[in-house]
């Protein structure tokens, strides 16, 4: 079995640690490649010659540095179907879904291509007698990005056009749970002309990621990933110098009021709890309904639900793909059990679902518990599979403050027709992804992906707009008389 390649200084190379991970096809629950944990030597030769690279990198005009974005997208776009197809075969997720990861990626290409409008200064002159002053921004040098598995291609794109197109230089270092999308996209980075150096990418576990925290020339870390290693990976980069944004864990709700175009919003309600078979940080985990509509809106629920049919992603007739891990889909089976033993009620058990076609795949079907109360497990822990739980509410405002309990804040959405009260729920709700009669609160490329509480560790959050652009730049004042 071939191991995962690392690239450096545009070329792919074998890793030397030790083989450490397997890579699954989670549908025939197969594996079907290695990853060797990167020995510290390996990190720290990446980042020298990236630090080496960046220092070039910097003194080249910026619309230069924005042409390699325009062939980047040029060539994501040619060899989609190739990237999705890596992605589901090593993920588990549908081929539309794994094409809408690669969509998200180039979003995020097309919104770094104004960066030569970003980074722009501020000037004043005359500011004292004879006095002028000037703002500019500058970029900082070497930036590590970590990612999750979950959207193996688009995550790494919430940094690395815009951290590099600023001027800056990046290692990589997907989830070693999928890491064949990245090393794909590497192909077509490598085609896009970057100079050496400029865009590196190694293999790894928590070994690699403490090589890279604790190496001074890595400036700074934009990690993505569960909240433990999200504090974690904050605390050891900010305590070793760092800038540090790390996007972590969630628990979003879904509010459905009784108003609510229930029959026009229901698949974009299903889509949020179980697209992506709930491995998504902005899935839907908690339906709040209020008294009045709860039968109506789990009726509708749990006929949808019923419907999804499980399979290996490739086949245009699957709805769902499996877990990412045998292990992980235990551990949503876990939940589902503690879910019926702290007083819930089961309408229906994915454990009990199976994929004949493959029967060795880690697959788990959509499940329903009903009666939530707000002390229960599954209230209030982040499952990341694809399981509802529904919770009754007395009111809106009881609504709004059963999920700002909660610690996380990553999104919640509301589905209503009434104006009044979704302004009360954005105002009202403590997350920084906020939909209205919309499922899934995916920022577009240009807006910030803003997570609060322990949804996020840092100031400024993933993809453009300013936050990324004050995380990969630094700014300098002059002062000027003459
Ligand atoms: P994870 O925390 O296990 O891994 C994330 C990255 O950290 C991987 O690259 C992994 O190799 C590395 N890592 C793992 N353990 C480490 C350790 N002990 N020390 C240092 N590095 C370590 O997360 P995951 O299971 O790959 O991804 C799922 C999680 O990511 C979920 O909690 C999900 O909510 C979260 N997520 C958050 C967002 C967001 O924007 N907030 C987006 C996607 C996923």
């Amino acid at each position: 079995m071939r191991s995962i390649l690392n690239f450096v200084n545009n070329k792919f190379e074998e890793g030397e640690g030790e083989d450490r991970f397997d890579v699954f096809n989670p549908a025939f629950g197969a594996k079907i490649a290695s990853v060797r944990e990167a020995r510290r030597e390996e990190v720290e030769r990446a980042v020298d010659l990236a630090y080496d690279a960046q220092l070039k990198w910097q003194k080249v005009p910026i619309s230069d540095r924005i042409n390699h974005l325009f062939k980047l997208e040029r060539l994501i776009w040619a060899n989609i179907d190739k990237i999705a197809e890596v992605t589901t075969n090593e993920h588990g997720k549908t081929f539309e879904e794994a094409k809408g990861d690669a969509i998200r990626a180039i979003q995020n290409v097309q919104s770094a291509a104004a960066a030569s409008y970003h980074i722009m200064g501020r000037n004043n002159k005359q500011i004292a007698n004879g006095v002028d002053e000037e703002l500019i921004r500058v970029p900082i040098g070497v930036f590590a990005i970590i990612s999750p598995f979950n959207f193996p291609v688009m995550i790494p794109f919430w940094f690395f056009p815009y951290s590099v197109t600023l001027g800056n230089s990046v290692i990589i270092k997907p989830s070693e749970k999928t890491p064949m999308s990245m090393e794909t996209v590497m192909n077509l980075v490598k085609e896009a002309g970057y100079p050496e150096g400029v865009v590196q990418m190694i293999n790894g576990g928590k070994e690699s990621v403490d090589f890279l925290l604790e190496n001074k020339k890595v400036a700074g870390v934009s990690f993505v990933g569960s909240t433990p290693v999200a504090e974690y990976v904050y605390r050891k980069g900010t305590s070793n110098r760092k800038r540090v944004q790390a996007g972590a864990s969630a628990k979003n709700y879904i509010l459905v009021m009784p108003d609510a175009d229930l029959e026009g919003g229901i698949d974009n309600i299903i889509g949020s709890f179980y697209g992506n078979a709930g491995e998504r940080c902005l899935a839907g985990s908690v339906l709040v309904t209020l008294p009045e509509n709860h039968d109506k809106v789990m009726n509708a629920f749990k006929k949808r639900a019923t419907g999804l049919r499980l399979g290996y992603g490739m086949e245009p007739d699957t709805d769902m793909g499996p877990l990412i891990r045998r292990e992980h889909k235990e551990r949503v089976e876990t939940y589902i059990q503690k879910g019926e033993d702290e007083g819930g009620k089961i309408l229906l058990d994915g454990r009990k679902a199976t994929c004949s076609k493959y029967p060795n795949g880690f697959f788990l079907g959509p499940s329903i518990i009903d009666g939530v109360t707000e002390g229960m497990t599954v209230m209030n822990d982040e499952i990341f599979g694809p399981v509802a739980s529904f919770y009754t509410a007395n009111s809106l405002d009881d609504a709004l403050d059963v999920m700002n309990r909660s610690r996380f804040g990553n999104a919640s959405s509301i589905y209503t027709s009434s104006g009044q009260n979704a302004r009360k729920f954005s105002e009202g709700i403590n997350v920084g992804n906020i939909g209205i009669n919309v499922g899934v609160a995916a920022p577009i490329a240009f807006y910030p992906f803003s997570g609060m509480k322990e949804s996020f560790f840092g100031d400024l959050h993933p993809q453009g707009g300013d936050d990324n652009v004050l995380f990969f730049t630094e700014r300098k004042v002059i002062i000027s008389r003459w």
